[in-house]
């Protein structure tokens, strides 16, 4: 399962990306480009706009699509795990930033690119090639975990 959200559901989309799932997300896409993607690209549009579901492509079903009801985040996750009867916990297999998958990289690499006190402590590390970004399970992890938590 894959999804790409629109502007309005951009938190959503980082949620997401931290249970794993690949949603894609470009704050300056248009509609018109939203449905382009999502059509060539296999994904589940997640968008609050109902202006846009009206048009004929939703009508016609030819795009697949999940309308967030909910404003608030925690409801938003409710809903998620409801309609598309899937759990979100956290997977920390994605850069919660940009969406690319994250790259196992040996301990040795990272040496001079995270603080030491994580050098020493952590023995597994992940990248974001397109962010140059490091993620490791410690801290990270903590940190989606209690997100996950707070949302009950
Ligand atoms: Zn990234």
């Amino acid at each position: 399962m894959k999804f790409i959200a629109d502007i309005m559901v951009g938190k959503l989309a980082r949620y997401m990306r931290m249970a794993g799932y690949d949603v894609m997300y470009i704050n300056t896409a248009s509609d018109d480009e939203i449905i382009k993607i999502a059509r060539e690209t296999d994904r589940i549009i997640l968008t609050r706009d109902s202006l846009m579901l009206a048009r004929r492509e939703f009508k016609k079903g030819i795009i697949k699509y999940l309308y967030i009801k909910e404003d608030k985040l925690e409801n938003q996750l409710d809903q998620i795990k409801l309609d598309l009867k899937v759990s979100l916990k956290p997977n920390l297999v994605r850069c919660i930033e940009c969406n690319e998958k994250l790259i196992k990289v040996k301990k040795e690499d990272v040496k001079n690119k995270v603080p030491p006190y994580v050098y020493k402590t952590q023995k597994n590390f992940l990248y974001c090639k397109n962010c140059d970004k490091y993620y490791w399970r410690g801290t990270h992890y903590q940190n989606i975990k209690k997100a996950f938590l707070n949302m009950g």
